[in-house]
C-alpha cells in the first residue's frame, strides 16, 4: 500500500514538473454523441495529446454503437434479430461479452433484467411512443421474450422462438463506457472519467488529490442532487422513470419495462447502482429499478462490490433507501451549491 502511495506521488510530481504550464488539475473535456446520448470524456492529460486521445475514444464509442444499436438496421444486434431463430449465429467478441454478462445477470435477477425484450420494447416503441399498446398485443409480445429462450454457446447465439429479439439498451452504454476507459488507460492516461447518459466510470487519482465525488439527480426535484461520499467503487449508473416518458389518459408511461407484466415497472422512481464496471452498473441499475427496494437491496447486499440508492413511492410519499455500504453517506443539496 505504502509503495503505491509513493509511486502515485512520484507520478504526480512528474506530471507537474514535466508538463507546466498546462493546468493538470483540471481535466481536458470533450463531448461526443453516441449510443443515443451525450458522452462526456474528461481526461487528465496534456492538451497536445488530447485531440488524438479523444478521436480514439470517439471511434471506439461509434464502433460499439454500430454493433449494439437497435436503431441502426446494419447493426450486429439487428442481424442477430433477423437470423438467430433460423440458425445459430456467430457473434463478435464484444457481443459475446455483453451477452454472457447479460445472461448471467438475467439469471441472478430472476429476469428483472432481460436482454431478450426486443419484441416488447419494439411494441412500446420508446423513445417515440405516445400511446400504450393494448393488453392483447402486450401478451403476444411477452410470449416472444425470455432469457431462457436464448442460447449462447461457443460465441454463437440462437433464439428458441421465432419472433424473439435482443434489446441491449440497458447494458450497451455501460459496455461502451468500459471499453473507452480501457482504451484511454491503455493509451497511458492516468486518470479520467467517461460518462454516457448517467453511466459513469472513472479511473486513477485526481492530480489535486481530491476524491471523485458524484451527485445523483434527485428524481423529482430538478435542482436537487444527492451527494454520495464514497464508495470507492469505480462505476455507477442510474435508471430513472423520468428519462423517456409520455403521458396518456392522465397516466405517465416510461421506458423501463417489467418483464413479468409487459408494462412500465412501478416499484421504483429511480435506481443508482455502483459496481466495478460500467456495464455491471448499467445492467444492475435497470434490474434494481424493476425489482423495487426490498428485493433490490437484498440482491445488492449479496453481490460483492456493489451498492445502491433507490427512490420509490410509498403511501404517496417519495422515499429513499440505500444498501448498507452507503448508509450515512448521502445528503441532499441544491445543485447550485455544489
Ligand atoms: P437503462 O436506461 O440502462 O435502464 O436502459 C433502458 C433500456 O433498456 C430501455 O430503453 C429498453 O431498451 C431496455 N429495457 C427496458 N426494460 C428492460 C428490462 N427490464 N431489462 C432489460 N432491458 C430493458
Ligand atoms: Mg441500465
Amino acid at each position: 500500500m505504502k509503495t503505491r502511495i509513493l509511486v502515485g506521488a512520484a507520478g504526480l510530481l512528474l506530471v507537474f514538473y514535466l508538463l507546466p504550464p498546462t493546468p493538470t488539475t483540471t481535466p481536458v473535456e470533450k463531448y461526443h454523441l453516441a449510443m443515443g446520448t451525450v458522452v462526456r470524456l474528461a481526461i487528465y492529460a496534456h492538451e497536445d495529446d488530447a485531440s488524438e486521445l479523444f478521436e480514439l475514444a470517439a471511434n471506439e464509442l461509434d464502433r460499439i454503437d454500430s454493433l449494439m444499436s437497435r436503431f441502426s438496421s446494419a447493426s450486429e444486434v439487428n442481424a442477430i434479430n433477423r437470423l438467430a431463430a433460423d440458425r445459430p449465429v456467430a457473434v463478435s467478441g464484444d457481443m459475446a461479452r455483453v451477452l454472457t454478462r447479460s445472461l448471467w445477470f438475467a439469471r441472478l435477477t430472476g429476469g428483472a433484467f432481460d436482454p431478450t425484450l426486443g419484441a416488447l420494447t419494439g411494441l412500446w416503441g420508446f423513445p417515440d411512443a405516445r400511446v400504450p399498446p393494448g393488453d392483447a398485443q402486450i401478451d403476444s409480445a411477452l410470449a416472444l421474450t425470455g432469457h431462457a429462450q436464448l442460447e449462447l454457446a461457443e460465441n454463437r447465439v440462437r433464439f428458441l422462438r421465432r419472433g424473439m429479439g435482443l434489446d441491449l439498451g440497458a447494458a450497451a452504454k455501460g459496455y461502451a463506457v468500459d471499453r473507452t476507459v480501457d482504451l484511454l488507460e491503455a493509451a497511458g492516461v492516468e486518470a479520467g472519467l467517461v460518462e454516457a447518459g448517467g453511466d459513469i466510470r472513472f479511473w486513477g487519482d485526481k492530480p489535486d488529490g481530491s476524491d471523485w465525488r458524484f451527485g445523483v439527480q434527485h428524481p423529482r426535484q430538478r435542482d436537487d442532487l444527492v451527494v454520495v461520499d464514497g464508495p470507492k467503487i469505480r462505476a455507477l449508473a442510474t435508471s430513472g422513470d423520468y428519462e423517456r416518458v409520455f403521458e396518456y389518459d392522465g397516466r405517465i408511461y416510461h421506458h423501463l419495462l417489467d418483464p413479468t407484466t409487459g408494462h412500465p415497472a412501478r416499484r421504483a422512481v429511480s435506481a443508482t447502482v455502483w459496481a466495478e464496471t460500467a456495464m455491471d452498473a448499467d445492467i444492475l441499475a435497470t434490474a434494481v429499478f424493476v425489482m423495487g427496494p426490498e428485493a433490490a437491496v437484498e440482491l445488492i447486499e449479496s453481490t460483492p462490490k456493489t451498492e445502491t440508492l433507490i427512490f420509490y413511492m410509498e403511501a404517496g410519499r417519495l422515499e429513499q433507501r440505500t444498501s448498507s455500504g452507503l448508509r450515512g453517506h448521502t445528503r441532499t443539496t441544491q445543485r447550485s451549491e455544489e
